[in-house]
Formats: structure tokens, sequence, C-alpha cells
């Protein structure tokens, strides 16, 4: 019994931004892709809630970075009526209890500069090494730190300076009115997705690939994964055979970290801060938050907890980042700076099966792993998704053009 009308000629697995771009890609070749989707939603980690405030909110990914060379800006710009282009940058800073002059603001920026400046110019290096222990000496190493974990999702002695400088980085963190998620949604409208069918075992013993999920199984001549490596390390799709060994390896060496957001939306009366101000607070060795005001130029700020500590606080249970960013603001606006606030919401994105965390860091010395997660098995099984890009790995474009470059690949073979 299947609740599948057909068999696909491709089967893709996971309706995140890389198994969309990959069905869209087959789809304009000619070609019939199936997206099969375990959660009830499309875009994986590019989701937008527009239910929760009063204007959308990004849950996952919200900018298109390195907009200068993101080929999503350049689908941006034709398609978006509004694009916010303002640069984002630190307004305020208070380190254990200090409250950061101007002065000392700058000083701390410049050290975040001079700070990647290292880890990338270290990344060159032939043997790789652990980002904490190239960090510049400086009077704000100890809180500056924490923005690696805000960048990496894992805090700076756990991720590679090589994996860093591989990463291509370019001018401009641009946001599209609406929402990235709904941006992405309207780009890959046509795709049909199977919702709630996740994806069990993939057995690719005969010449066609096989695909079962609760309702059913599936026969492709290739499979496109695009699951987070962590999902695929976590066993919950078995391979018939087994996954090769240098394969389960490269995923185990990208194991996801942890960004969560927390959505703070202000009356609208409230004028003290605007779009494009970044305050960062940091009340111990460990406890670090960064809060974006403005969103869209509105009155929703966005918190954002990171690394072992967003951990810690998704463990404590709900709100207990809500209440961290609540503090933070309290310290820098007064006790009651609440009165403003109409609403909040926080992610979990550790608690959530599909994802288990957010996006991809390399353990130091395994940068390469991403190359080895992106090699196809047999022709067969094509390998898609963040943590198999090497230069654009934990943002939204990489996913989008890994999934592109497993559907060109298919329909090389075809050719
Ligand atoms: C909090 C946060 C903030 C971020 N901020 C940014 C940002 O500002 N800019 C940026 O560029 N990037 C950002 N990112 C990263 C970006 O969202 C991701 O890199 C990108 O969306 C990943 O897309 P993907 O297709 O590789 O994976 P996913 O989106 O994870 O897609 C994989 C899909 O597979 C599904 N799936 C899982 N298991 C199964 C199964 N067994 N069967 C079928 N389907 C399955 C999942 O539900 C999911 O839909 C952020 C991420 C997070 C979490």
């Amino acid at each position: 019994m299947t609740a599948f009308a057909r068999n696909p000629d491709v089967a893709i697995v996971g309706a995140g931004v890389a198994g969309l771009s990959a069905a869209q890609s087959l789809k304009t070749a000619g070609l019939q892709p199936l997206v099969l989707e375990a959660a009830n939603h499309t875009g994986g980690r590019c989701v937008t809630d527009t239910r929760t405030f009063s204007v959308p909110f990004d849950r996952g990914c919200s900018w298109l970075h390195s907009a200068a060379i993101n080929p999503l800006a350049r689908l941006a710009e034709q398609n978006c009526k509004t694009i916010h282009k303002t640069p984002w940058t630190w307004s305020r800073v208070m380190a254990k209890g200090q409250d950061l002059t101007h002065s000392q603001v700058a000083e701390y920026r410049r050290y975040q500069q001079a700070m990647w400046r290292e880890i990338n110019r270290q990344g060159t290096q032939p043997t790789d090494k652990v980002i904490a222990d190239i960090l510049p000496d400086g009077l704000w190493k100890d809180t500056a730190r924490h923005s690696i974990a805000q960048m990496l999702s894992a805090d700076a002695d756990m991720t590679s300076a090589k994996d860093t400088f591989n990463y291509s980085d370019a001018e401009g963190d641009w946001m599209v009115e609406g929402g990235l998620g709904c941006f992405l949604q309207s780009l890959h409208r046509e795709v049909e997705v199977c919702c709630n069918s996740p994806v069990t075992e993939v057995d690719y013993t005969g010449k066609r690939v096989k695909v079962t999920t609760p309702s059913g199984t599936i026969e492709a001549d290739h499979v496109i994964l695009t699951v987070s490596a962590a999902v695929l390390t976590a066993g919950h799709i078995r391979f018939v055979p087994g996954l090769p060994i240098e394969k389960r390896t490269a995923a185990e060496n990208l194991p996801n970290g942890l960004l969560n957001k927390i959505g703070i939306e202000f009356a609208p009366a409230w004028h003290g801060a605007s779009e494009g101000e970044m305050m960062d607070y940091h009340s111990g060795d460990t406890e670090f938050c960064s809060i974006c005001f403005g969103m869209f130029g509105s009155g929703l700020a966005t918190g954002f907890v990171a690394g072992r500590f967003a951990d810690q606080l998704e463990k404590d249970g709900p709100e207990a980042a809500t209440e961290y960013c609540l503090e933070a603001l309290r310290a820098f606006f007064g006790n009651t700076i609440t009165k403003h606030i109409c609403k909040t919401d926080e992610t979990a994105w550790r608690k959530n099966p599909f994802t288990i965390g957010s996006y991809s860091y390399a353990k130091p010395g395994h940068s390469d792993a991403r190359m080895t997660l992106a090699e196809p098995i047999q022709e067969k099984i094509f390998f898609a998704g963040e943590a198999t890009s090497s230069e654009a790995y934990s943002t939204v474009h990489g996913a989008f053009l890994s999934g592109r470059a497993s559907a060109e690949a298919i329909l090389k073979l075809q050719s």
C-alpha cells in the first residue's frame, strides 16, 4: 500500500531550501522529482512565523549574508519590493555589569574585526587550529569571543580556523520584507512536496533506490538527501546497505551547534532603539546574548543566544532564554522596560527532531569533512544541504547552491 501516486525520477528527502532548489532545477529540466518532508511545513530551517507577532518573525534564517555574491540576493532584487540593507552594528555593550562608553564600544568593535582577521589568517596555515587558541590578546578578548558562537553556533574551543577561512564572505547582510522563509517559499511555489512524510529507510541495493515512509515505499533512479548532518548521525534513517564509514565519520565531524532566537515585540510608542542597532550583554564568562532592534523597521527585536549557553537555556526550559534577554533589556533600559513589551516568543532548535540543532560547524581538523559529506554514493545517492557546502555552510544560500549542484550532477548523468 502506498499513498504516492507514482514513482518519481528523483526522490528528494527534505523540503528545506536545499531540497526545494534541487526539485526546482530538476523540474525545470523536465524530470519528475518528489520531495518527501517529515515536518508539516516546507522550508525547514528557513521558516517565517506570520502568526505570533504583528510583523513576520523568521524563526531560522533572517539575513541574506554576503549579499554581494549571494545568488538569493540577486533573486530578491528581482522579486522583492522592499529589501532592508541597513548595516547592523553595536550601539551598546554591557560586560559583567559595566556599561561600555562610546569609545569602549568602538574599541570592542575594532577588537572583533581584528579577531576575525586573525582567525582567517591562521586558517591559511597547513595545520588547523582551535579558534580559542589563536584569539589575539586584548582587553575585549573574553567578551568578544562570545561572537564566535553567535556566528558559528558553537563556542571558540570547539571550532576550526580553517573552516572559518574557507567560508566566502562578502559585503552586505540583507533582509527581505515579509520574511526570508516566505520569500524562499514563494520562489519555490511550483515544487510539489509531500509533508508529514518522514523517510525511515533508503535501500540502494538494487538498480533503483527504494525510499520508505510510513505512508509507503517509492522507487527512484536517484535520491537527494538534504537532512542535516545531525539528523544523519542520529540514525533516524536506516540505510541498506549502511552508509560507508567515511560518510558517517564526515557527518559526525560536522555536528550541529545551537543558535536560538527570542522575538520581543515592543509597543509602537517605544522608540528606545531602531533598525540596525545591536546590543551585546555579557553577564558572566559563558552567559551572553545579542539583541537586534527594529527588524524590518518595526518594533520587533530579536535576541540571540548561542553555543553551550543556548543548550543550557533550552535544557532549563521554555522562557529561560527569554528571561535572559529580559535581564539584558532591564540592564540597558531600566526595570520599567518590561512595561513596553507586548509579546515574546523563543525558538528551541535543539529539541526540533528534524534538525537537531541550528547549523553545522566543523570540528577542528575536519573542515574537509564537508567535501566528503557532499560526495555521491554510486551515482544513486546525492547529498545536499548547508553542511555539504565548503564556502557557504551554515547559510541559506549555501543550502540553495548545494541543492542546485546535486540536481546538476544528476542531469549530467542523464545527458
Ligand atoms: C536560528 C537560526 C538562524 C539562522 N540565521 C541565518 C541567517 O541569518 N542567514 C543564513 O543564510 N542562514 C541562517 N541560518 C541557517 C539556514 O537557515 C540553514 O543553513 C538553511 O536553512 C539549511 O537548509 P537545508 O535545506 O540545508 O536544511 P533544512 O532546512 O534543515 O532542510 C532539511 C529538511 O529535511 C527535513 N527532514 C529531516 N528528517 C527527515 C526525514 N527523515 N524525512 C524527510 N524529511 C526530513 C527537515 O524537516 C527539513 O525540512 C540560520 C539557522 C538558524 C536555525
